[in-house]
């Protein structure tokens, strides 16, 4: 039977989460304004207090819902302040996941500490993760590899202290000469070159860097330098994604939520309120259109929770973490946009945060691969299709 009661010290946590999101809720519009600032010291403290406070109440003893699915319980949570407030504070980056994925005891020891960006995209290409053309060269006299190319968009490039870079060994020789690899900043010959103005998330900083002739140690390639072997390489990186989507798509949720939380509120404020014990045939198209609203976030909700479940029983959930994902950010986006039109010309205004929960979503169905590339995944899976057969 697939039961999702949350264990008593999940809901424990996921109120405390809910009291550090109405913080950063009261601060978000700031970040939202002043892209590029900083986070004030005493707010970074406070967002911290909140994340270790959950963390004492997940220690405690008693029944626990497995990592992930609490992980993305929470996310959802604190996603309805803001879908990158905790990020722009914590410490783990994509990379970090990456490293986790596919590092050895010793690179994790090494790098774990580490705060990791992930940069895969690049100027040619962002969905066809084949077309790296990032070069690793391997300098046999010094043992060390050397990076040439450019990597765009990458999430905390600024903020990171190291980042876990795509680069291919032999571009004639396909995906699996594709390998990740970390870069400690700022090694000679890696530097960041812009920082991107953006439609949302914009307490996240999102970055360029350049590599030219960037030196790294040998033992900095994540996995087997060996072209043949997968791992560490395009397989090992997408294990990475598997892990991640659900995160990605819990913090639409949350976004959702924050928007459908609101203009419920308003909307009983002006004396519409939603009847759950009556017929739909007796219902007025606004109160229709926001259960709709409510049962597709629950079934993109219960799509998430699967996905990560799976995650906690160690089974592969590549078709449930891409299915989830598409349809968190599918329904998340719709949810913020049908909500800023409910709300009349306020769902415009900077006065409510609500046109910008509208900006912030649209990313959760581009990062992390798109909405329709999540369409490709399932359907490869679906069908028993290659990749080379479904493009
Ligand atoms: C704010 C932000 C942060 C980001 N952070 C990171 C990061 O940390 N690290 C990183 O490496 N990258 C990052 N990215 C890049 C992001 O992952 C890519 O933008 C994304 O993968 C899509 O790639 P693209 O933009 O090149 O679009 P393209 O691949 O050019 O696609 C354009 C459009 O075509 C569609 N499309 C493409 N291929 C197919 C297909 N086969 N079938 C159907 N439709 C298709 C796509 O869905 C999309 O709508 C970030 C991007 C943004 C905007």
């Amino acid at each position: 039977m697939i039961d999702f009661s949350l264990t008593p010290k999940t809901l424990k946590a996921k109120k405390i989460a809910h009291e550090g999101a109405e913080y950063v809720k009261s601060i978000s519009r700031y970040y939202d304004e002043f892209e590029h600032e900083e986070l004030k010291e005493e707010e970074k403290k406070k967002i911290n207090e909140e994340a270790l406070k959950t963390m004492a109440v997940m220690a405690e003893p008693g029944p626990s819902d497995g990592g992930f699915l609490s992980m993305i319980v929470l996310g959802e949570e604190r996603s309805a302040g803001d879908p990158m407030m905790a990020g722009a504070v914590s410490r783990a980056g994509l990379g970090n996941a990456a490293i986790m994925a596919v590092a050895t005891p010793e690179q994790k020891a090494r790098f774990g500490n580490l705060f990791c960006a992930m940069a895969i995209t690049e100027p040619g290409f962002g969905s066809d993760t084949a077309a790296v053309s990032t070069t690793a060269k391997l300098d046999p006299e010094t043992n060390e590899w050397i990076l040439n190319g450019e990597k765009i968009f990458v999430t905390s490039g600024k903020r990171c202290e190291a980042v876990v870079v795509w680069a291919t060994l032999d571009k004639s020789k396909g995906r699996a000469a594709i390998k990740s690899f970390v870069v400690e900043k700022f090694r000679k010959g890696m530097t960041l070159t812009k920082l991107e103005h953006k439609l949302g998330i914009r307490v996240s900083d999102t970055a360029s860097i350049v590599f030219e002739d960037c030196r790294i140690p040998f033992d900095n390639i994540l996995g087997s330098p060996n072209i043949k072997e997968a791992k560490g390489g395009q397989g090992g990186a997408m294990a990475t994604f598997d892990a991640t989507r659900p995160a990605v798509a819990s913090m639409a949720l949350g976004v959702a939520r924050a928007a459908l939380d609101f203009t419920k509120e308003k909307l009983e404020e002006s004396g519409v309120t939603v009847p759950y014990d009556r017929g739909l045939h007796s219902l007025s198209a606004v109160q229709k259109e926001i259960l709709d609203m409510e049962a597709n976030l629950e079934a993109a909700r219960l799509l998430v929770w699967q996905s990560a479940s799976m995650l906690d029983k160690a089974l592969r959930n590549s078709l449930e973490s891409s299915m989830g994902k598409a349809k968190a950010g599918k329904a998340a986006t719709h949810v913020c946009q049908r909500c800023a039109a409910l709300l009349g010309p306020y769902g415009y205004s900077r006065d409510w945060l609500v046109e910008k929960w509208m900006r912030d979503v649209k990313i959760n169905d581009i990062f992390e691969g798109t909405g329709q590339i999540q369409m490709l995944v399932v359907c490869r899976q679906i069908l028993g299709f290659t990749r080379d057969q479904l493009k």
